[in-house]
């Protein structure tokens, strides 16, 4: 039998590969949370300034 490890490795940030922090597990900072995020949802990084996007349906749907 091993020795029982209990030191768990910290895993860098998937974002930006600096060390992962509790608060933000796994990433490192809110804005790195948001990056993947964003990701996930798009691909955009740029925070959603619609001004010009198409007029939202749930916007107004009477009738
Ligand atoms: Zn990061």
């Amino acid at each position: 039998m091993g020795e029982a490890v209990t030191f768990k490795p910290r895993r860098p940030c998937p974002i930006c590969k600096k060390p992962s922090q509790p608060k933000f597990h796994p990433f490192c900072s809110n804005r790195c949370t948001q990056i993947d995020l964003n990701r996930w949802l798009g691909g955009h990084y740029a925070v959603p300034t619609e001004e010009d996007g198409p007029p939202s349906p749930e916007d107004d749907t009477k009738d």
